[in-house]
């Protein structure tokens, strides 16, 4: 099993790359620092850089640049801007192309190259994206007709925001039937969808292509969104497969911090909230609901502020197991869990009994030592 941490904390890096030595890490995953590199392999380290894929509010990345709704407003996500922007996504691939080159990069670690989430954004809305003039230019030349998307996808916020009625809604708590009923109706929404995974496919290929031409032998990561969320958001497992060395599903189940984007209880949980309170369905078949989407083991007693609390520790075998099943032995898994987790212990032996290939933690905090160090006895440690 491979250990890799996110984040060295604030106390000497060098100590803490000592300290993790000595727990029998293997890597580290930070943001760009020289520092950080040049002393990892001191320690037996790997040094990974993360990026981050889509960054808005940058001096090339303006709001001109920010995914549009489909009434045409700008939203900003995830302090993302449109994955379809030219200019956005020359500006990562000009951040990989820097860091991947620098003297001791193991590789880079993706994060955020998605659309928008249900928790990437207070404004709902932000999720039902991008209808810009970029995203309509890839969607035409891959065949996509926009104006159904727009239109199907359009109807679709709309009877999750209760100003239309689509009867077939109602029936979702039923089971995986019923969902398909609904895409039969909206094949737009079908669409969406596969644009969504089709522009972050294209994207990861460049992205792999820029890495390689400056370190041949640097792993491309991609931290992405576990499988019960990801095809919601344009990450499709299989279709990366080519293109991405390490897989790191963000398999948060019970982190409380802003929004909540990727933690699989608020995302799920916002989405029943989209329905409850806008009164398509009742808040049981809510939990009905989000229980059949997501085969997540959601109590079917439960109640979204309970849920908005966490998901048990099964979750995090149940979307190993997941990944594990779409990706096979091609690439490496390499989930990342919280480390402020109360079940760390269960947490890291539910990754290892899923035959992942090693546990990344986020995100590393000064004085974790003790609790990092009983979670990870007797497991085995390497590459
Ligand atoms: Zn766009």
């Amino acid at each position: 099993m491979r250990f890799f941490m996110h984040g060295l904390g604030d106390q000497s890096k060098e100590q803490t790359l000592a300290g993790l030595e000595t727990m029998g890490f293997s890597g580290v995953v930070t943001g760009f620092d020289p520092e950080v590199l040049d002393l990892a392999s001191r320690y037996h380290l790997e040094a990974f850089v993360f990026t981050h894929a889509y960054t808005a509010n940058t001096a090339v990345v303006d709001e001109t640049c920010l995914a549009e709704d489909v009434y045409g407003s700008k939203q900003l996500w995830f302090n993302s801007a449109c994955p379809n922007h030219p200019a956005v996504q020359q500006q990562h691939l000009d951040n990989i192309r820097t860091w991947a080159g620098a003297k001791g990069a193991a590789g880079i670690y993706v994060d955020g190259a998605r659309f928008a989430s249900p928790c990437s954004s207070a404004d709902m809305r932000a999720f039902f994206t991008c209808f810009c003039s970029h995203c309509q230019s890839a969607a035409l030349k891959w065949g996509y007709n926009f104006s159904r998307m727009r239109r199907d996808v359009t109807v679709l916020l709309e009877s999750i925001t209760g100003k239309r009625a689509t009867p077939s809604l109602q029936n979702l708590s039923w089971g995986g039937g019923d969902l398909v009923s609904v895409l039969l109706r909206l094949p737009g929404v079908f669409d969406w969808l596969a644009f969504r995974s089709q522009s972050i496919e294209a994207h990861m290929q460049d992205a792999r292509r820029v890495l390689r031409q400056v370190n041949p032998t640097a792993a491309l990561a991609m931290y992405i969104f576990s499988p019960s969320l990801a095809p919601w958001v344009g990450q499709d497992y299989q279709a990366l497969q080519p293109h991405v060395d390490i897989f790191a599903p963000m398999i948060y189940r019970s982190l409380q911090a802003g929004e909540g984007p990727a933690c699989l209880h608020k995302e799920v949980g916002r989405i029943g909230q989209w329905l409850v309170e806008n009164g398509v369905l009742s808040e049981p078949a809510a939990v009905e609901f989000l229980r059949t989407l997501t085969g997540l083991p959601i109590d079917p007693a439960t109640t979204l502020d309970h849920l908005d609390k966490g998901l048990p520790p099964t979750a995090v075998a149940v979307e190993t197991s997941k990944a594990k099943n779409l990706l096979g032995p091609k690439n490496l898994l390499i989930p990342i869990i919280q480390l402020a987790d109360e079940a760390l212990d269960e947490s890291v032996k539910a990754v290892a009994a899923s035959e992942a290939d090693g546990v990344n933690f986020f995100l590393y905090e000064d004085g974790c030592v003790d609790v990092l160090t009983t979670a990870l006895r007797g497991m085995p440690k390497g590459l």
